[in-house]
Order: structure tokens, then C-alpha cells, then sequence
């Protein structure tokens, strides 16, 4: 049995970023940038218009007035994406949309609102500073200068920023492959009625969705009796094909629980096996080559607490992301249970504000399910003596949805 913290260390150090892949940066939403990226040229590429409005050259204002309007010609409109070849010449002014390139010679816009166009010519009651409306080549970047530093995360700002770039493909680090195989002789799927003794099997569902929240679609998501044949055969599969392999049920002491000598015999090597903490005390780590292997104990609370606290920094770790964890004190507003050697993880409700409180909720069993999905976090307790006094600060770990950031 190891510490909550010895824990958390040992899958860290066993997780390692995956091998960078050149992607379509359209379908590299939530990974991570493997390589700095440099830009392939200059934002803005041209002087363009930042109005509709005239391009003209500002000298060419001076003085102007409502009582002494300047009147000049109107040589052409220049649309976003056209490329005039004609220069501004003096007296003229061009016509042009906003993200229009400016002429050569032009060096300001004035707004389109405030110009009067009449038979080919514009007049001007107002003198501008050079430079206005205009949005400069390179302004935002230059060619060669870093767009994007390895690491970034790969949200649809950072996408849309290197497709402005006009980047098309990036590497990146891949979304790791997860197998999720829950086991259990008892286990029907939801809407399916129960012969007795059967229970529905919520950790399939649950272990999938919460996969997703976190931006990943299982590999491979299978039930399988507590068959040792069977279970060997899937995990095998598994573990050939994944990068991260959830072996759900079986991993504690019953006559069924054959999760363990199971991934023995599949030569996975055991991290390490019960940490000292409620839920979740039957925790298991392994790894086989670089596949990580996490034994996950089959009470779906418990199930669910580690998949939060130990699966999803390891996910993200994976991919190169920082475990992103938002780590936060509140103030008990009640009186809680007992301390022990382990550490409690108890599911709460949390009420943010200048002196955030924090409210232990009804059924804190590993078997229950009501109290987390009603609740928005767990207060960790470590271990300790005495009870939890009403007013005591606790450390609480939001249950944010989705990935984190
Ligand atoms: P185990 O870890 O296999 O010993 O299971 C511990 C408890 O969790 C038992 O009461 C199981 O019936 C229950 N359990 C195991 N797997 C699931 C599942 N997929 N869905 C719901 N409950 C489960
Ligand atoms: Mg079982």
C-alpha cells in the first residue's frame, strides 16, 4: 500500500508524451503542438483596409473642412482580394473594402461614412493622420518569427490562428489510443431487464463519457464476464493495441478477481497495487512497454474518483498537456467522519464566494453514485486523527465537465 502522493508521483513518472505525428491541423482539436511553430510569412501579408472607406494619401487632406471641402477623383474600388497593379495618382483616391490591399502611393483610409461620392469624385471635409484604417503587413507577425511554442494546446484560436498563417498540417502530439474493458459476471447493459442477482453495469457508460469529456474516444470499450479465458484474450487485445489500457472490476481479493493474475501472466509489470485512500483503495498500476496499465476497482464511485484523480493527469500527461488540475480551499460548513491512515476523497458541493464553503453530501458509499452526480467536487481529507471539525479548511477539487483547460 502506497501514500496518495506516492501514487500520483509513480504514474507521472511512468507517463511519457507520445511519439509526435505530422496532422491535418483541422483534426487536431485538443492535442498538443509536439514542435515550435514558425511562421511560413508575414500576418497581415499585405497593407490592407481596416474600413470601407477612401485609400488616399494623407497630405492630401490638409486643411480640409466642412467649409472648405478637398474634392478628389475616384480611380477605382479595390475589393477584398483584388490586386491593383495602378498606382494612386495625385488628386485620386481609391474606393476600397475593408481587407482590400491599399494602393500603392495611398497611405490612409478615411470611412466610407464620412465621404460624399458624386460622379466619379469624392470629397473630404476633414484632414486625417497617415496611417489611419490602415492595418500594416507584418504587423501581427513576421515571417520566421514563433506562431506557436511547442506545447500548446490546440483549441479553435490556436487553430484558426495558424490557418491564418496558412499552415495546413502540424505535428503534433497524438491522442492516445484507450482501451476500456469492464468486467463482471452480474453486469447487463442499461434498458435491459435483470435476472436476479444482476445489476446494470454503469461503468461502461460512465468510463466512456468520461473519456470523452476529456476529449478522447475509447479504442476499444468491451464487457467481459469474470471468465478468465475471456478476460485474458480482451486484455491481450488491449494491450497490444493501446496506448493506455482501463481494466475496470477484479483488481481486489475475491475468488473472482482475476484482473491481477491476469496482467501477470500477460508479463505486465505491477507499479504498484492499494493506495491508502477511500474510495478506490484497490488501485492498480502496471505497464508493459510503454502501454500503462491502471486497474480500476469496479464500485463505480470508486471507479469514478480515480479515474478524476489519477487518469485523467496521466491522459493528459500523455499528451504532453500539463495535468491542468484546479486546486482550491474551502471552509467545511458541517462537521465531517473520522480521519484515518487514508485519504478521503468525499464527494461535496461547493459554494465559491469571497470565503468559499464546502458542503459534504449524503452517501459518501463507493457504491453510490447519487452523491457525485448531484455533487460539483471532492474535499480531500488526508489522513489523520480526530473528526472533521465544522470551520476546518479542506482542499477541494472541482469536478469541472470537459476537458480542463
Ligand atoms: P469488483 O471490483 O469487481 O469486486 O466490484 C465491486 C463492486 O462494484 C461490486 O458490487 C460490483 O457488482 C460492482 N461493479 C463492478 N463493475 C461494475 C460496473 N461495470 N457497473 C456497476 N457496478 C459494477
Ligand atoms: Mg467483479
Amino acid at each position: 500500500m502506497i501514500s496518495v502522493e506516492n501514487a500520483r508521483q509513480l504514474i507521472l513518472k511512468n507517463a511519457l508524451p507520445l511519439q509526435p505525428i505530422l496532422m491535418p491541423l483541422v483534426q487536431s482539436l485538443g492535442l498538443a503542438l509536439a514542435k515550435d511553430v514558425p511562421s511560413p510569412s508575414d500576418y497581415p501579408l499585405y497593407d490592407v483596409s481596416a474600413m470601407d472607406g477612401y485609400a488616399l494619401k494623407a497630405s492630401d487632406l490638409r486643411g480640409a473642412s466642412k467649409a472648405k471641402p478637398v474634392t478628389l477623383k475616384v480611380q477605382g474600388t479595390q475589393h477584398a482580394g483584388d490586386f491593383l497593379k495602378t498606382r494612386l495618382q495625385t488628386g485620386g483616391c481609391f474606393k476600397v473594402m475593408t481587407g482590400g490591399v491599399i494602393p500603392s502611393g495611398a497611405d490612409s483610409v478615411l470611412e466610407r461614412e464620412l465621404v460624399v461620392e458624386k460622379d466619379g469624385r469624392a470629397e473630404f471635409y476633414q484632414p486625417l493622420v497617415k496611417g489611419r484604417n490602415i492595418r500594416y503587413r507584418g504587423e501581427s507577425i513576421r515571417k520566421g518569427d514563433l506562431a506557436l511554442k511547442a506545447g500548446s494546446l490546440l483549441h479553435s484560436r490556436a487553430i484558426g490562428f495558424l490557418a491564418s498563417l496558412g499552415i495546413e498540417k502540424a505535428w503534433v502530439i497524438p491522442a492516445p489510443r484507450v482501451a476500456l474493458l469492464v468486467t463482471g459476471n452480474e453486469l447487463v447493459r442499461p434498458g435491459r431487464k435483470l435476472k436476479p442477482g444482476q445489476i446494470h453495469n454503469s461503468n461502461q457508460w460512465m468510463l466512456e463519457t468520461a473519456l470523452r469529456e476529456q476529449g478522447l474516444n475509447p479504442a476499444r470499450s468491451v464487457s467481459v464476464p469474470d471468465h478468465p479465458g475471456k478476460l485474458k484474450s480482451e486484455t491481450r487485445k488491449a494491450l497490444d493495441t493501446c496506448d493506455l489500457v482501463l481494466l475496470v472490476g477484479g483488481v481486489s481479493v475475491g475468488d473472482s478477481d482475476f484482473s491481477k493474475p491476469i496482467l501477470k501472466s500477460l508479463a505486465v509489470q505491477k507499479v504498484f497495487w492499494r493506495v491508502a485512500q477511500k474510495p478506490g483503495f484497490p488501485l492498480y498500476f502496471g505497464k508493459k512497454g510503454k502501454t500503462l496499465i491502471f486497474g480500476l476497482p469496479g464500485n463505480p464511485a470508486s471507479a469514478w474518483v480515480n479515474f478524476y484523480e489519477y487518469v485523467v493527469p496521466c491522459l493528459r500527461t500523455l499528451q504532453g498537456l500539463p495535468t491542468g488540475r484546479v486546486r482550491q480551499t474551502a471552509r467545511l460548513v458541517s462537521e465531517g467522519p473520522h480521519r484515518s491512515f487514508k485519504t478521503l476523497f468525499l464527494k461535496a458541493r461547493l459554494k465559491s464566494g469571497s470565503d468559499p464553503q464546502v458542503v459534504l453530501l449524503k452517501g459518501q458509499g463507493s457504491h453510490i453514485l447519487q452523491s457525485l452526480a448531484g455533487g460539483d467536487s471532492l474535499a480531500v481529507v488526508p489522513p489523520g486523527k480526530g473528526k472533521l471539525k465544522k470551520g476546518e479548511i479542506l482542499e477541494v477539487h472541482p469536478l469541472s465537465e470537459g476537458r480542463m483547460p
